[in-house]
């Protein structure tokens, strides 16, 4: 992609973010989401200021390190296998889709192997849809009860992907009882839990995202263009 034009692009989705939050919070955090992309389009993004990408598939975040590695900090925000776990421990800054507890005791078995403590956000499915991964809302509490006395995770906040849908009511009730739900959390304060991110919002409502307090929003298309191949 011709650089003016990722310029431009990025230029009027921070707009967006900026006028989204009208002051009342924190701009977001903005999670260039990479997936299908090749490294030739992600890595000018540096140049203009990106300092945060996300990829959903293991495979692809092995076969873009070290490169992504070196300019970047790489986020997994996509459905993560356990066995698949190993390979990215060491590469990835924050796993955002940590949405069972297999899952987080193999998180935390890696992590310790590899000595560190990997930060992690909680996934909550805001609508039911459990294809898309996520924990019902009412689940977020009694999980992190369980998982935070684990000492290779760290749980950083919740993360949360919406219905593919048009209706903006419907989002707009959503996002908000994400916004609730965590600071609902927050105020149990549970020990070795922070709640400080709250990752949601994608190219077609993240200025929705941002409106209800979103702390993080993970944007491909809008910034890259249509994804290069089709994903789940
Ligand atoms: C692909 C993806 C995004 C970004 O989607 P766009 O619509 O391209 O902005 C955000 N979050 C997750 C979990 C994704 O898989």
């Amino acid at each position: 992609m011709e650089e003016a034009l990722l310029r431009e692009r990025l230029a009027s989705v921070r707009g967006r973010l900026e006028r989204a939050t009208e002051g009342r919070w924190p701009v977001p955090k903005l999670i260039a989401v990479t997936k299908t992309h090749p490294l030739e389009e992600i890595l000018p993004l540096r140049a203009l200021g990106v300092t945060d990408v996300g990829e959903n598939r293991v495979q692809e975040i092995r076969a873009k390190m070290p490169a992504l590695g070196e300019n970047f900090q790489v986020h997994l925000i996509g459905r993560l296998q356990s066995n698949k776990v190993k390979y990215i421990i060491e590469d990835v800054c924050l796993i955002h889709s940590l949405d069972r507890l297999s899952l987080a005791e193999e998180i935390n078995r890696q992590a310790e192997l590899h000595g560190r403590r990997m930060p992690v956000l909680v996934q909550v499915s805001p609508a039911g849809e459990p294809q898309k991964g996520g924990i019902a809302p009412e689940e977020v509490l009694p999980f992190l009860r369980q998982i935070a006395p684990m000492p290779g995770i760290a749980v950083r906040g919740l993360m949360a992907v919406m219905p593919d849908t048009e209706d903006r009511a419907l989002l707009d009730r959503l996002f908000a009882g994400m916004r609730t739900l965590f600071e609902r959390v927050r105020d149990e304060a549970v020990q070795d839990v922070e709640m400080r991110e709250l990752s949601m919002g994608m190219s077609g409502d993240f200025e929705l995202a941002a409106r209800h307090g979103a702390t993080m929003v993970r944007v491909g298309s809008a910034i890259l263009g249509p994804r290069q191949y089709p994903t789940a």
